[in-house]
Parts: structure tokens; C-alpha cells; sequence
């Protein structure tokens, strides 16, 4: 082999840091706190502050490469300072999901070997749950709501106040030259099958990741961006957004604890959001706030808003193009794929398609971004043609592709020949377009055949009454399982079983047809905002029985 005469530069998370503190020290950083004043702070001091981190890291908190430090926090600044600092000396964040189960969090932190937790004034309550659980936990350090504000209550004995912390420390840090595939960031993915899996992303593939979602291609993120990460910082690296805003020099705004449509709609309006990113339940609520007052934000400076956790239906989709003028961006990806795979672009040779086809092509899951490369298979692990109709386990493979889990569990996900086993239900048309039908914990197997629930929400939710719809499989004598749907009015609106069925009647092989239709006041969510279908099936999953 003849040898490139290139470079041997690492790609790590120093660069982007270093980048931003040279390049991009007047960009802005504000988060919203909770008596929703905002805290604004430079581009510059963010560096600061970052620096005067990782020396006491280094130095107060002993934090040695490889270790792995905890975040119990929402969205603010000072949790993207511990985003740069704690992997930047060479250490691990581990962002742990604050809506789990106490007991789900200290598996969590001692899998992970936690040896000092960030946490969140407001989760202290949370974090004493499970603090015992960890052995290997030495300190905890408290962000304060206000980072500008002096601290109004004593913290606890022997927790650290960050602002403390970090106040004596120098701004200048001699960043160590990391090797690119050392570790950076520890993930675990929610655990809604077994116990929680930690993905073990690395310096390399957080920046590639990076690059490719700030292309144009994909997200687009630049340094005239304004970015409102809805998407909780614990939840898969806000999908990449914090990084790649560091790396281009975009504004940054943060929700804190907040996610209620107006907060957010009052955020996306005062601070000219260009950017946002979330789940669909998140956009469903917005959506409806804006058809109630649809006067009341000026949103023109959006360009986009990415959606994805979970199917963005196509209602919700038109709905924001056609009655707000504003374009979604549907991606599709997990935990272990940290987390963009596919996002729903139109290839220039489908543009001139009908409103129906385009908006289905947004709708779908879209194809592989670059560097990342898919394909389905059946059971038997044979590769499946892309006919747009044969359903089988979507899998992919690339450089942010998980090839193990950090620990021994789940070794069954990964082939033999390298692609990584998502789980996912899916059919992929002749263009590479994927369209996910159900996890294949989810999908409702009725005598024999698949009934895809992610197809009958879409057209539930087109229904004008119909705020959420989730169709689960409740047990059924003759046929093991049936599709029932569980369905949230809109305030205000009404819809009998029959007009449901009849709304979507023709749409779908007879027996896809919902037995019922129950209409609840909530659907239970799961710890990052999907609809909880495993607890669906607790609830209602006997309604055919009786
Ligand atoms: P969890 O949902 O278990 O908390 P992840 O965030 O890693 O953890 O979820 C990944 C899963 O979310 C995917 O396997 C897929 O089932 C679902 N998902 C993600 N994006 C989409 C999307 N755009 N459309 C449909 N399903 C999606």
C-alpha cells in the first residue's frame, strides 16, 4: 500500500473548543432559568469558564483520564461547559437521564463506575435516591439555577458548589493532545427491553458526527444559527446539537427545566431561533398552541426543526408547512448510532413530485447521511431487496455506529459480518427511502401477520379531533394479538369510535383496523418523551379478553 503524505491530526472535541475561544468569542449563550429570566453569557466566557473547569477537575477533583464523571442536569450552560471540559482532559461524560427510575439511575452510575456526579440544584431530592447505589461516587457538585447569583441555600455537607468550584481556578488549560479514538462521552440507551446498555462514544466519532450533521446535507448548523436543543442534553447528546453548535460558533439557547409550548414558542420568538430540535410529542404540543394563537409569535426567523425519537406523523408535518409556513426536518436514530442515521431529504429528482408524494417522502425516515450505510434483513439474517413494501430489522454500520456495548450485555445486536441489529421494523424503497413500520417490540403481530401501529397513529393523527394517537397490541383470543388505539381529543374537539374508523377506513387491509378506540386523557411517555406502549399494554392490553 502506498501511504497518504497527510497529516495524523486527531479528530477530537479540543479542536472545536479551541476553535470556538479563537474564532467565535462574541456568540452568544443564554439559558432560560426558572423564573424564566435568562442568563446571558459570551462565547468567550463560556471558554473561560470551560478552562477554569477542567483545571479544577484536573487538580481539585483528581480526575484522571479514562474516569468517568456524571451529569444529573437540564439544558443550561454550565452543563455545556462539563460537554467540553470533562472529555477535553481526557475523562468521560456520563450524562445520566434525570427521568428515570432512582433505581434505574444508580444501575446506571455504578455500570458507568461514576466517580463525581454534576447535578442540578433542583435534582439533589432525585439524586439522593440513588447515591448509595454508587460505590465508586466520591463528590457531588451542584450547579446553581442562576450561575450570576450568589446562592441563596447552604448545599448539603460535603457537596461542592460549581460556581465555587471554579472561581479561583485560571482560564488557561494545556489541553492534553488526546488520541482521537479515546472515549469522550458515555450514553445509555432507556432499557425499555432488559437493563440499560452504555454506549461508549469516542472523540472521533463525536467529531465526524459533527461535521456531517453541520453539513447542508443534513442539518445545516452554521455560525449564523440560532439553536434552541429542546432534545434534553441527557438524551443522546441533545442529538449532536451542542457539539455542533461549539464547532460552528452558532448562538446557543437553553430551555433549562422548561419544555410547556409557550415557554418555548416565547424562547424560539425573543431570542430569533433558527434551529430547534425535539420529539414529536414535543411539536405536538407547539403545533396546537400555535392553531390556537397563531398570531401570537413571530417565528420567521425558523428555518427549521428537527424531529425525530419517534415518527413525526404527517399530519404534524403539514400542518406546520401549510398553516404555519414552517419546514421540519425528520431524522431518524438511537442511542447507539449517537444519534443521526437517516434524515428525510428530498433528492433533487423527486422534487417534482405531488404534495402527497413529497409530503410522504418527508414523512418517511429518509435514507443513510453520509458515512453511515444501511440495509434490512429477515430473521434468518438474508439481506432484503429494496421494494418498498418487504418489511424486515433495519441495520446499519459507520463510524458513529456502536460495535459493542460498554459492558458484556447485549451481544446479539451486532452481526457476525458488522452491522449493528437497531431493532427496527422497516421497508426500504427503490431511492434507499426508509420507512419505519414499528420497533419489533411494538409491532402488533395479528394471527401471523404484521400490523404496522406507526401507520395507523399517522392516519389517527390526521384526524382533525385528534390531538395523540398510540396503537398498541392488546391480547386477543383468536388472533394472540389485535391493534387498539389510544386516543387524546383535542380540548374541545369530539370523535366517537365509529367516525374514527370510519376516518381511516379504506386507508388499510381490513384487518389493520383498530378492534377499539380508547379515549384517554393522557398517553403514558416514556423517560424521553416517546409513547410509552410497553406501559399501554399494561394498562389496556386485556380489553379484548373480556
Ligand atoms: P429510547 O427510545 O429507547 O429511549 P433511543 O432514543 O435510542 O432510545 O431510541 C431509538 C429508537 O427510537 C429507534 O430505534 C426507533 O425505534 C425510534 N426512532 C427514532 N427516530 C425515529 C423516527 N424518526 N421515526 C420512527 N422511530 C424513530
Amino acid at each position: 500500500m502506498l501511504t497518504g503524505r497527510m497529516m495524523d491530526f486527531p479528530l477530537t472535541l479540543t479542536h472545536f473548543l479551541e476553535r470556538a475561544r479563537t474564532f467565535f468569542g462574541k456568540s452568544e449563550l443564554v439559558t432560560c432559568l426558572v423564573d424564566k429570566t435568562e442568563c446571558r453569557m459570551s462565547y468567550e466566557e463560556f471558554s473561560a469558564r470551560t478552562g477554569k473547569l477542567a483545571n479544577a477537575l484536573t487538580h481539585k477533583l483528581g480526575i484522571k483520564a479514562g474516569d468517568r464523571v456524571a451529569t444529573l442536569a437540564f439544558n443550561h450552560q454550565p452543563h455545556l461547559e462539563a460537554y467540553f471540559a470533562i472529555p477535553c482532559v481526557g475523562a468521560v461524560l456520563h450524562t445520566l437521564n434525570l427521568r428515570l427510575h432512582p433505581t434505574e439511575l444508580g444501575y446506571i452510575a455504578k455500570h458507568g463506575e461514576d466517580v463525581v456526579v454534576f447535578c442540578d440544584e433542583a435534582l439533589l431530592p432525585l439524586l439522593e435516591k440513588f447515591r448509595a447505589d454508587v460505590p465508586s461516587l466520591r463528590k457531588v457538585v451542584v450547579f446553581r439555577n442562576d450561575p450570576k447569583a450568589p446562592r441563596s441555600t447552604p448545599l448539603p455537607e460535603g457537596f461542592l458548589d460549581y460556581e465555587d468550584l471554579i472561581a479561583g481556578e485560571p482560564s488557561h488549560f494545556d489541553w492534553p493532545r488526546l488520541e482521537e479514538n479515546s472515549a469522550a462521552m458515555l450514553c445509555y440507551t432507556s432499557g425499555t427491553t432488559g437493563n440499560p446498555k452504555g454506549v461508549l462514544y469516542s472523540h472521533r466519532s463525536i467529531a465526524l458526527h459533527t461535521l456531517v450533521i453541520m453539513s447542508r446535507e443534513n442539518m445545516g448548523i452554521a455560525g449564523d444559527d440560532v439553536i434552541l436543543p429542546v432534545v434534553p442534553m441527557f438524551h443522546a447528546a441533545a442529538w449532536g446539537t451542542p457539539f455542533a453548535a461549539v464547532a460552528a460558533g452558532s448562538k446557543l439557547v437553553f430551555g433549562g427545566g422548561h419544555f410547556d409550548a409557550v415557554t418555548l414558542l416565547d424562547l424560539m420568538a425573543k431570542e430569533r431561533v433558527t434551529f430547534a430540535a425535539g420529539v414529536p410529542t414535543i411539536w405536538i404540543g407547539i403545533l396546537s398552541a400555535l392553531d390556537a394563537e397563531p398570531k401570537r409569535w413571530d417565528l420567521s426567523s425558523m428555518r427549521t426543526m428537527a424531529i425525530g425519537g419517534s415518527a413525526a406523523p404527517p399530519a404534524l408535518i403539514d400542518g406546520f408547512s401549510t398553516r404555519h409556513g414552517l419546514e421540519v426536518t425528520h431524522a431518524w436514530g438511537m442511542t447507539e448510532t449517537q444519534p443521526v442515521g437517516t434524515m428525510a431529504r428530498i433528492k433533487p429528482n423527486l422534487r417534482g413530485g405531488s404534495p402527497e408524494q413529497l409530503l410522504a417522502l418527508r414523512a418517511s425516515q429518509g435514507f443513510a447521511v453520509t458515512f453511515v450505510e444501511q440495509r434490512h434483513t429477515d430473521e434468518t439474517g438474508k439481506v432484503l431487496a429494496w421494494d418498498g413494501e418487504t418489511m424486515g430489522e433495519l441495520e446499519v454500520r459507520g463510524p458513529w455506529v456502536a460495535k459493542s456495548y460498554f459492558g458484556d450485555e447485549g451481544k446479539d445486536r451486532f452481526t457476525a459480518d458488522g452491522w449493528f441489529k437497531t431493532g427496527d421494523v422497516v421497508t426500504i424503497d427503490a431511492e434507499g427511502y426508509v420507512r419505519i413500520t414499528d420497533r419489533s417490540k411494538d409491532v402488533v403481530k395479528s394471527g401471523g401477520e404484521w400490523i404496522s401501529s406507526v401507520q395507523l397513529e399517522n392516519a389517527l393523527m390526521a384526524h382533525p379531533a385528534v390531538l395523540e394517537a398510540a396503537v398498541f397490541a392488546a391480547r386477543h383470543p383468536k388472533w394472540d394479538e389485535r391493534p387498539v388505539a389510544a386516543i387524546v381529543l383535542r380540548p374541545g374537539k369530539a370523535a366517537t369510535e365509529a367516525e374514527l374508523a370510519a376516518s381511516i377506513e379504506g386507508k388499510f387491509a381490513k384487518y389493520w383496523m383498530p378492534d377499539r378506540f380508547l379515549f384517554v386523557e393522557t398517553i403514558p411517555r416514556t423517560s424521553t418523551g416517546k409513547f410509552l406502549k410497553s406501559r399501554l399494554r399494561e394498562l389496556y392490553g386485556e380489553v379484548l379478553m373480556k
